[in-house]
């Protein structure tokens, strides 16, 4: 099986991605840790909330009993004071028990009933003067609304189970806080079972008398219990409430309590149940305080705790996003800046490797080494093309030497050594098998010219010449000067190279030479004659010496046999 391979880019970006991905696990794992601490102290925080919301509800139930027993002992005018009082308290119920928590309304509505029942005995009773009020009447009213407070339990249960559901270690808080309750309750019962004597007139007696000994008893027993859980969990002002419990209701309070019971016992007591109401109330309100205060105290550690976790969470979310930002900004900034020009520099190496030396103008964004790669490759280029120029003069150059090796100086025609050359190739060429023809030229008293007119007239008339055999013969014919007055033309082509026709070609060469005199640039004109020996070979190693001195020896004898003509070599 082939593995694939991955480029360096793809692999650092990918090392890259797994650390991001790493991080934002790590940062999720974290911030959903917090942000469980967060909402499930949140949850506590509410939880407190209503379950002090309920125990307010029956305190507020609780304490309209004092104001309804005033109410119940005494004959009211419309805006009598005890009546405004009693209908304050009761919006002050009715308030306590809207701003319960829907979550616990199906056992609200039972309670709410229960109040409502309740309030309609009251109701009926204060509807009849006082003195048509039986006193068992009022003692069932009164009674009914022990009943409406009992009826608060079951909603203080279940915000207690919800409560404790949520932190079971509230556990210790959330029983003194209900215990604190009870003890209001059962400290205004006391009252309630006094006054239902006031109103009837007579010592508490039967049922009422045995429930108002329980009641204390339970007082005492809950103020025990109470005493030993808060002198642990309670400072400040709510120590100063546990003081003014002890002075305000658990001395003046029971005090009052028991004189009047005494008082009632002997048939004495001559105050009227508002005048019993008004002096026993004020003894519980240290009792409220105590338990507002002890739910406060705990409400706001649960508060510091919810606050604590929401910073921790604030500050695990920004942790967490600059992490990744500056993850992200690695990713990003090593891809523009590392990866990105890495890739184009390697691209453009591997182009200048190729020869592809034309390349686009250095990226404009790249920064400190980057840039010094580009512009240090951007230089390697430069030297490149100018190497690539300085091979192509030097190519240049050779080409031209050669040219100037192998031309004459003098009449620019290939000179006897170039002829030599070509002519080595031919007969070294296996499928050359073909004839070539030579003509051999020479200017007849040559001599005569340079001693008549000057060596420059010579020259010129040697290039005219030169000029002149080109001009004559065809493209394919090789014209070259063989030394001094002397010249060569081979002749190449099969059909031209056969004696028959390379004597007629060197006998039209002849005829027109002698027919145009050469003109040199000052008017002169010198008239020319040349002999030529013509000879042909076939291609093969020894064609040159062959073939150079059979027509050598034409010439000769072309020479000898009165110049001005044509000799055909012999076979
Ligand atoms: P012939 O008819 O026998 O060939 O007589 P000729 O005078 O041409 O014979 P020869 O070969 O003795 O003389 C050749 C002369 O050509 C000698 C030399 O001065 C002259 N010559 C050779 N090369 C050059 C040259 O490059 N320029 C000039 N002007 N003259 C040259
Ligand atoms: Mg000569
Ligand atoms: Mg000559």
């Amino acid at each position: 099986m082939r593995i694939r391979q991955f480029t360096l880019t793809q692999s650092a970006l990918a090392a890259i991605g797994l650390m991001l991905a790493c991080s934002l696990a790590l940062g999720g794992s974290l911030l959903w840790h917090h942000y469980a601490a967060l909402s499930g102290s949140a949850r506590t925080l509410a939880r407190l909330d209503a379950f002090s919301l309920v125990l307010d509800a029956a305190n507020r139930i609780s304490a309209e009993r004092g104001p309804t027993n005033a109410a119940l002992g005494g004959d009211l005018t419309e805006h009598d004071p005890v009546r405004l009082r009693l209908q304050a308290f009761r919006r002050a119920s009715d308030a306590a028990i809207a701003r319960i928590p829907p979550a616990l309304a199906p056992v609200a509505a039972p309670m709410q009933a229960q109040l409502d029942r309740a309030r309609g005995e009251v109701d009926a009773l204060l509807a009849r003067p006082r003195a048509q009020r039986g006193g068992s009447d009022i003692e069932a009213a009164i009674l009914a609304m022990f009943t409406a407070y009992d009826a608060t339990m079951p909603v203080a249960d279940m915000a207690m189970d919800k409560l404790l559901a949520g932190d079971s270690a509230l556990i210790g808080h959330a029983l003194v806080a209900r215990m604190l309750g009870e003890l209001r309750d059962y400290a205004g019962r006391l009252g309630s079972y006094l006054v239902i004597s006031i109103v009837r007139g007579e010592p508490l007696a039967g049922a009422s008398r045995q429930a108002f000994e329980e009641t204390r008893g339970r007082i005492l027993e809950l103020w025990r219990l109470i005493d030993s859980q808060t002198a642990v969990h309670v400072a400040g002002l709510a120590a100063r409430a546990r003081q003014d419990t002890e002075e305000l209701f658990f001395g003046k309070g029971i005090r009052l309590i028991e004189q009047t019971r005494a008082q009632l016992d002997a048939s004495q007591y001559r105050g009227s149940p508002e005048h019993f109401t008004d002096a026993i109330v004020p003894s519980f309100t240290p009792i409220e305080q105590l338990r507002d205060r002890f739910i406060s105290s705990v409400a706001q550690r649960f508060d510091a705790t919810y606050r604590h976790a929401r910073a921790d969470f604030v500050l695990a979310v920004i942790g967490t996003a600059l992490v990744l930002a500056v993850q992200l900004a690695l990713l990003f900034i090593s891809r523009r800046f590392l990866f990105r020009p890495l890739m184009l520099a390697h691209t453009r190496v591997v182009d200048l490797a190729n020869g592809k030396l034309h390349q686009p103008a250095v990226p404009k964004q790249l920064r400190s080494e980057m840039r010094d790669l580009f512009q240090a490759l951007e230089t390697l280029r430069s030297r490149l093309i100018e190497r690539e120029q300085l091979d192509a003069e030097r190519l240049r150059l050779t080409a031209r030497l050669r040219i100037q090796a192998d031309t004459d100086g003098l009449t620019g025609v290939l000179n006897r050594g170039a002829l030599e050359r070509l002519v080595q190739k031919i007969a070294g060429n296996p499928e050359r098998k073909r004839t070539v023809g030579l003509i051999l030229l020479d200017i007849d008293h040559f001599k005569a010219i340079n001693d008549d007119l000057g060596h420059v007239a010579g020259d010129a008339a040697l290039r005219a010449l030169a000029q002149r055999l080109q001009e004559a013969l065809r493209d394919e014919d090789v014209v070259a000067r063989f030394g001094g007055e002397e010249f060569a033309i081979l002749i190449l082509d099969d059909h031209a190279a056969e004696t028959d026709t390379l004597a007629d070609v060197a006998e039209r060469l002849r005829g027109w030479i002698e027919a145009r005199p050469v003109r040199l640039d000052n008017g002169t004109e010198i008239a020319i004659t040349v002999s030529i020996g013509v000879a042909t070979a076939n291609a093969g190693p020894q064609m040159w010496p062959e073939l150079l001195r059979a027509a050598d020896s034409a010439l000769y004898r072309a020479k000898r046999e009165g110049r001005n003509r044509v000799a055909i070599a012999e076979a």
